[in-house]
């Protein structure tokens, strides 16, 4: 049980050693191999089992690195909660030069729509700033391959359905979409219905 049997590049090898994980939590263990590949996938998984790592290390493994165009897009339900997913992104991204875009209310928008004009491969945000970023045209979805619903249940919880309905349908349609989630209610399995291909799916 360990990343080297996960089929990881040397770079996020020698990230997850300076970051002193050793072995994949159970999600990671189920996740990664199969998002690595790029299948579309549902994790029900609570905070604490390593779920960020968890689609953070496919995102690092899949997206082109000598590319500036936006290539994930992570939502979540707080500001505090992309903070997190942030900081875990940039913490495994070391050894690959990217610096994710925090995408959040509360903050002036003027430094994000920096970040992205200067170019950004990942993005982490809430559904609410990152509709707003791509009314003002200063998020473009085209080149997309990878996006993670995060918190899914407490993102509809909160009223976002609308909000991710409209992004989703905004991404391109090749991309993969990760979903991890504490609980599954029907909304949730409705959300992946709609807009999830063939996922494939994770209870731990
Ligand atoms: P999360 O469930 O994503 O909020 O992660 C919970 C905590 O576990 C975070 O502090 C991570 O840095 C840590 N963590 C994630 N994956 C591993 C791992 N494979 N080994 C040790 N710690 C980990």
């Amino acid at each position: 049980n360990t990343f080297h049997e996960l089929g990881l590049g040397e770079r996020m090898l020698k990230s997850l050693e300076s970051v002193g994980y050793e072995s994949p939590t159970p999600i990671q263990a189920e996740l990664i191999p199969r998002a690595v590949s790029g299948n579309d996938c549902i994790g029900q998984a609570h905070t604490g089992t390593g779920k960020t790592a968890a689609f953070v290390i496919p995102i690092l493994e899949r997206i082109d690195h000598d590319s500036n165009d936006l290539q994930a897009l992570v939502l979540s339900p707080t500001r505090e909660l992309s903070e997190q997913v942030a900081n875990e992104a940039r913490r495994l991204a070391v050894n690959h030069e990217c610096n994710p875009a925090l995408l959040v209310g509360g903050k002036p928008i003027r430094n994000q729509l920096n970040a992205l004009q200067k170019g950004a491969s990942i993005a982490i945000g809430t559904p609410g700033r990152v509709i707003d970023l791509i009314r003002r045209g200063a998020l473009d979805l085209s080149k997309l391959r990878v996006v993670v619903l995060d918190e899914a249940d407490r993102m509809l919880d909160i009223g976002f359905r609308p909000d991710i309905e409209r992004i989703l349908r905004s991404c391109p349609t090749e991309r993969q979409t990760l979903l991890l989630s504490a609980t599954l209610p029907p909304p949730v399995e409705r959300l992946a219905r709609r807009y999830m291909i063939d996922p494939e799916m994770f209870d731990l």
